[in-house]
C-alpha cells in the first residue's frame, strides 16, 4: 500500500509548490507526504499490535483510515448523481457531505461521543501527569487575531475597526471546517471583495432590531460581507 502511494508521490513530486499543494495529487499522496514519518510509525505499530491480539481486522481498519477508504456516504456515494443528495450526514441537519473530516470534527450529533472521547483522553493523560496538560490553544481565538491584525495594518483607512473584526470572523466560520485555515489569503480575498464592492443602502440598526424581534428575522438578503448586519446570523 505504502508502495503504491510513495510511487504515486514520487510520479508527481516535480508538481508541488512550496506548499505541497497540487491539484492532479491524490489525497491520499498527499497525506502521506504531510505526515510520512509519523504514518510509517503508526503502520508499525498497528501492524505488531494487530498481530499480538489476533486481531486483523485491526490492521484492515488503519489501511482503509489511512487511505481514506472508510465507508462515511461521501465514499460510499461517490460515483452517485442521482438528486437524493446521498453523500450528505444522515445525523445531523447541516446538510454537510459525510466524510472523514465532518463526521469526527463537525457533526453535531456526534457531539456526545466526540466529547468521550475527549475526556478519555484526558483523563489518561492525567494519569500519566504529563506536563501542560491544561494548556490549550484557542485556534479560533489565535487565527482570528491573526486576520486582525494584517488587515488593519493593510485596510485601516478604508474598512471601520468594527467591521474588520466581522470580516475575520467571518472568514474563520468559512474555513474553519477545512484542515488548514488558509491564513495568506484572507488579505488577497479582502482586497479583491473591496474592489468588487458595491454600495448599498444600509437599513438603521435599530429597526433590523425590531424586525428581528417582531418578525423574528436572521437573515441578511442582497447583502455583502462589508455591508451585511452583525444582528443577523445569515446572510
Ligand atoms: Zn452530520
Amino acid at each position: 500500500m505504502f508502495l503504491l502511494i510513495i510511487s504515486h508521490a514520487h510520479n508527481t513530486n516535480n508538481k508541488y509548490d512550496h506548499n505541497n499543494n497540487n491539484p492532479q495529487i491524490s489525497k491520499q499522496a498527499k497525506l502521506f507526504m504531510d505526515h510520512s514519518q509519523q504514518i510509517i510509525k503508526r503502520a508499525n505499530a498497528v501492524w505488531e499490535k494487530a498481530i499480538k491480539i489476533g486481531d486483523g481486522h485491526l490492521w484492515l481498519y488503519f489501511i482503509f483510515a489511512i487511505c481514506q477508504w472508510l465507508p462515511t456516504n461521501h465514499r460510499l456515494f461517490y460515483q452517485d448523481k442521482s438528486p437524493f443528495q446521498r453523500d450528505r450526514c444522515q445525523l445531523c441537519l447541516n446538510g454537510s457531505t459525510e466524510d472523514i473530516q465532518h463526521t469526527m470534527l463537525i457533526c453535531p450529533a456526534l457531539n456526545t461521543p466526540r466529547q468521550q472521547l475527549h475526556m478519555a483522553v484526558h483523563g489518561s493523560l492525567k494519569k500519566w501527569d504529563l506536563p501542560f496538560l491544561n494548556l490549550q490553544v484557542d485556534r479560533k481565538k489565535k487565527t482570528t487575531g491573526f486576520f486582525q491584525k494584517i488587515s488593519l495594518e493593510k485596510f485601516k483607512q478604508q474598512i471601520p475597526v468594527e467591521r474588520l473584526s466581522m470580516l475575520s470572523e467571518d472568514f474563520w466560520n468559512g474555513n474553519s471546517h477545512k484542515a488548514s485555515v488558509p491564513r495568506v489569503a484572507f488579505i488577497d480575498v479582502l482586497r479583491k471583495t473591496l474592489a468588487d464592492h458595491k454600495p448599498v443602502t444600509l437599513l438603521p440598526e435599530s429597526l433590523i432590531r425590531v424586525l428581528k424581534k417582531h418578525l423574528r428575522l436572521c437573515v441578511d438578503g442582497l447583502s455583502s460581507c462589508l455591508s451585511h448586519s452583525r444582528l443577523l446570523p445569515e446572510w
